[in-house]
């Protein structure tokens, strides 16, 4: 019986072992949640001219200096001006021009008054009832960004807005790290996809779970079916994929029962590393890198494999990915009753429900917490770490990973 490992040990191991993905280029639809490995500078000021923020008139503020609601003062309007379009006259002296949001500055003007502030008197003569400064809802050419500015930098996880950003300064393609193609293998004689079960049988809940994972993470996922407990099966299987993929996960085999087959076919490919990592659940974990390309080993019983895709596999294919944030972030709840446990050398990590109240977060059990039940994992969007020990009291401060708000 191998000792256990700290949790924080196996953890650095794998990402000291894990290779970087190399870069591509893509097109910008497609970067969201892809990390840029170039820096961004625009060429073009945002915005390119200078334009009105609201719906209004582009004035001289010198000729509304002493307008007020009961003596207002009255312009004359020359031109309209919608945005797309530019405005054929120029705004002199008690002279208006009619302008939407969006819409170049005319010359001669300097500010826009709100429609609001005026009232029209007749087609070409608005009232206006608010003096206007200089620069009023005027938006200024390079506001946002001055031309040749540094806008993003290597390293940055694309979010909808930097994509955003990055369409308004006329990338349409980019150098970003791609995310890895995951490969998913579900292992076990008692396993099947569908139809009914026969004497012993159960469905396979692992492979659609951790492809789900995948595709939730930001990865591609890859589907390498089920496999029997059979070795050669398993080496034939993963042969290929080994090829095809960044990175594989397989589930189930990797305990220390007699019929643990994958342990034995991920020895045959290269060398693995097994493990019993100090924490419950997803104990077990087997971790290569097999002609460059990392497996993990996931414990069979489905809440273990999906904590030890969270522990393990996530923040090492973030890295690979290139992210700057490995972990999911970690917040400090109130228990809202007491999590018993008993010292066995290992951090307990409960599924719970966290929600954020007057007092801040609260957490609570997300239900039964044993290794098979996945029902509960499923209720659950958060997972509390529980160190060794007699466990916390109600009313104590928890850690709590949070896996969705
Ligand atoms: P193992 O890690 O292979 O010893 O499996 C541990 C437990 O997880 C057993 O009860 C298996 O039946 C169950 N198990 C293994 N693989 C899967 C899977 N893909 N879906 C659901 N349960 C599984
Ligand atoms: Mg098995």
């Amino acid at each position: 019986m191998s000792s256990l490992v700290p949790l924080e040990q196996v953890q650095a191991e794998i990402l000291a072992a894990v290779p970087n993905l190399s870069a591509t280029e893509v097109a910008l639809t497609d970067a969201l949640g892809l990390v840029l490995v170039e820096d961004i500078f625009t060429a073009e000021p945002i915005p390119p001219f200078a334009n009105t923020a609201m719906d209004g008139y582009a004035v001289r503020a010198a000729d509304t200096e002493s307008a007020s609601l009961t003596s207002p003062v009255s312009l004359r309007v020359v031109d309209e001006v919608p945005a797309g379009h530019v405005a054929t006259q120029t705004v002199g002296p008690s002279e208006a021009i009619r302008i939407m949001t969006g819409a170049p500055m005319p010359n001669g003007a300097d500010a826009v008054v709100m429609v609001e502030r005026t009232h029209s008197l007749d087609p070409e003569t608005v009232a206006v009832e608010h003096p206007a400064t200089r620069g009023d809802h005027v938006r200024l050419a390079g506001g946002d960004l001055a031309a040749g500015a540094e806008v993003f930098s290597l390293g940055t996880e694309l979010t909808a807005a930097h994509i955003g950003v990055l369409a308004s300064i006329g990338v349409t393609q980019i150098r970003v790290i791609p995310a890895p193609r995951v490969g998913v293998l579900s292992t076990g004689d008692e396993l099947i996809a569908a139809g009914p079960l026969a004497p012993g049988q159960i469905r396979d809940s692992n492979r659609p779970m951790l492809l789900g994972l995948v595709r939730e993470s930001g990865f591609v996922p890859v589907d390498l079916g089920q496999v029997g407990d059979d070795e050669d099966l398993i080496v034939d299987t993963l042969r290929p994929a080994l090829l095809e993929c960044d990175a594989i996960l397989t589930s189930g085999g990797v305990s220390v029962g007699d019929y643990d087959f994958v342990k034995a076919a991920l020895n045959r490919l290269g060398s693995l590393e097994w493990r019993q990592v100090a924490i419950k659940p997803a104990k077990p974990l087997a971790f290569g890198v097999i002609s460059g390309t990392p497996i993990f080993g996931l414990p069979g019983n489905p809440v273990s494999s999906l904590v030890s895709y969270e522990l393990f596999a996530r923040p090492a294919l973030r890295q690979m990915s290139g992210h700057p944030i490995l972990h999911r972030p970690t917040v400090s709840a109130r228990a809202e009753h007491d999590f018993t446990r008993r010292p066995d050398g290992k951090v307990h990590f409960v599924r719970v429900q966290v929600r954020w109240s007057e007092s801040g977060y609260v957490v609570a059990s997300s239900g039964e917490q044993a290794s098979n039940v996945l029902s509960a994992t499923a209720r659950a969007n958060g997972l509390a770490r529980i160190p060794d020990g007699n466990g916390v009291t109600a009313g104590d401060s928890v850690p709590v990973v949070l896996w969705r708000a």
